[in-house]
């Protein structure tokens, strides 16, 4: 923050009486933390109140898909708003928004999905998904089979069982988690393999080696759901080796065991296709959605429920009444009115065809840039979600001491040149993740000035 930030009411306010997430509370309190005060948006920049204009690489947290300012959405909010802001969805009743959203949604979901249910975040997606999946194995005659097996460096939230299927040690460290149902796997992150010789398609085969050993282990009866973003994000932005899911589904099916996508980030287009199970050739029993579902216009999230769990959610209630789950805010029209003009947006700008190709460009360029950097141990990605691991020693794949924040001090850099990237949790990841409606000459700056950002780190 500069002079003008730190002297001003607004910024005293901020650290008097603000208390951010994911935030060190005691560098903010004293005014030494990054964030700025935004003021403003539009495409693929945001403008803070001191008139800096930056270019956001990170679309937010990846979730502005469509770019900042669109009319269509802010208008059809507004709408929203004034004809009726608010009417609860439970026993039954319905907005127009809500019930063309869901037939939005269903429409673009994979074939074999059959309903949604709407909440908020990606964090209550989640916590809906798990308790439908016990749900589902209660109505099955099956208690004992409930425990959830994730992987570590997946992201799934932070409340306690979503935080709990985080496997990122600082989501878990002083907050007693993770829970006991839940069992983390190893992350299918091949460029830090053990074997240097081992091939991708080797590498799937032993993660679903370790996930059959861990089946065993604890007892298939035991076992409710797999869950996993079809590529890592939070945790590194780590596409699935060759053959990852082509090994792990046959394990999961054997076993009975329910696939859950966690396609917060990369549903509705980020890989530049509608939905990652579908790039990746998934077939999951429930997925996850949130941001790219309004562009985080408003916040609305998703559980999209496959046939085959539907038939036994529906029998469920049969027996035992209403199901007991739902929150006040459940499908809130104005979210949903945000989902509809959002999933519009994406259909008639071809957004998501431009997320695949100037996607690719990006990966391309940064592919190329760093291609014989020293300090540059792995470039990848997929669609429009990129990122650059440095490490020290690039023939060993030796990481940097996390004490030197070296990816920290390249993204201090590249601010200072007016682009936003993402230090990514848990390495020396540099992580893009930019609005769909990115051009080829937004790349070459963003590229460009990262090239410039590594060199003035020292790297
Ligand atoms: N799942 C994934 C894959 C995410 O990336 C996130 C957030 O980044 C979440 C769940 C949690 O979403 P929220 O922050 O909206 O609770």
């Amino acid at each position: 923050m500069d002079d003008i930030g730190r002297n001003d009411q607004l910024a005293q306010w901020d650290r008097d009486y603000f208390m951010h997430p994911s935030t060190h509370l005691a560098q903010h309190a004293r005014g030494e933390a990054m964030g700025r005060v935004i003021r403003g948006a539009s495409g693929v920049h945001i403008e803070d109140r001191n008139g800096n204009r930056l270019l956001d690489a990170f679309a937010g947290l990846y979730c502005v898909n469509v770019g900042y300012g669109r009319p269509e959405i802010a208008d059809a909010i507004a709408k929203q708003a004034k004809e009726l802001a608010y009417y609860h969805a439970y026993v039954g009743h319905g907005t127009e928004a809500a019930i063309t959203l869901s037939k939005m949604v269903l429409e673009r979901a994979p074939d074999h999905m059959s309903k949604v249910y709407f909440g908020l975040s990606g964090s209550d997606a989640n916590e809906t998904n798990i308790k439908l999946v016990w749900y589902y194995n209660n109505i099955l005659g099956r208690p004992e089979k409930k425990k959830i097996i994730s992987r570590w460096r997946g992201y799934h939230g932070s409340g306690l069982m979503t935080g709990s299927l985080t496997g990122l040690p600082l989501f878990h460290d002083k907050f007693d988690l993770p829970l006991s149902p839940i069992l983390h796997t190893s992350a299918p992150y091949y460029y830090h393999r053990d074997d240097p010789d081992q091939s991708e398609e080797e590498f799937s085969a032993q993660c679903a080696a370790e996930l059959e050993e861990l089946i065993a282990r604890e007892g298939a009866d035991t076992i409710a759901a797999f869950w996993a973003e079809p590529m890592l994000g939070t945790g590194g932005i780590v596409p699935p080796p060759k053959g990852y899911w082509e090994a792990i589904q046959p394990v999961l099916e054997k076993h009975d065991i329910l696939l859950v996508a966690d396609e917060v980030v990369t549903g509705f287009g980020r890989l530049g296709s509608m939905f990652g199970s579908e790039h990746y050739g998934m077939r999951p029993d429930l997925i996850t959605i949130a941001k790219g579902l309004t562009s985080a216009y408003a916040p609305l999230s998703g559980s999209i429920v496959s046939d085959k769990m539907w038939k036994v959610l529906e029998r469920g209630t049969d027996e035992n009444g209403p199901i007991g789950h739902g929150w006040t805010y459940s499908a809130h029209p104005v979210g949903a009115a945000a989902g509809v003009a959002n999933l519009q947006l994406l259909d008639d700008l071809n957004l998501i065809e431009n997320a695949g190709t100037v996607g690719a460009y990006l990966n391309q360029r940064l592919s190329e840039t760093f291609a014989d950097h020293p300090h540059v141990g792995e470039v990848r990605g997929e669609g429009m979600i990129a990122a650059v691991e440095f490490v020290e020693d690039r023939d060993r794949r030796k990481a940097f001491d996390p004490a030197k924040k070296t990816c920290a001090k390249v993204a201090t850099e590249l601010l200072s040149q007016g682009v936003i990237a993402r230090a990514m949790p848990g390495g020396d990841i540099l992580g893009f993740a930019p609005p769909f409606c990115l051009t080829r000459e937004n790349v070459d700056e963003i590229v460009d000035k990262t090239a410039k950002a590594v060199r003035a780190a020292g790297l």
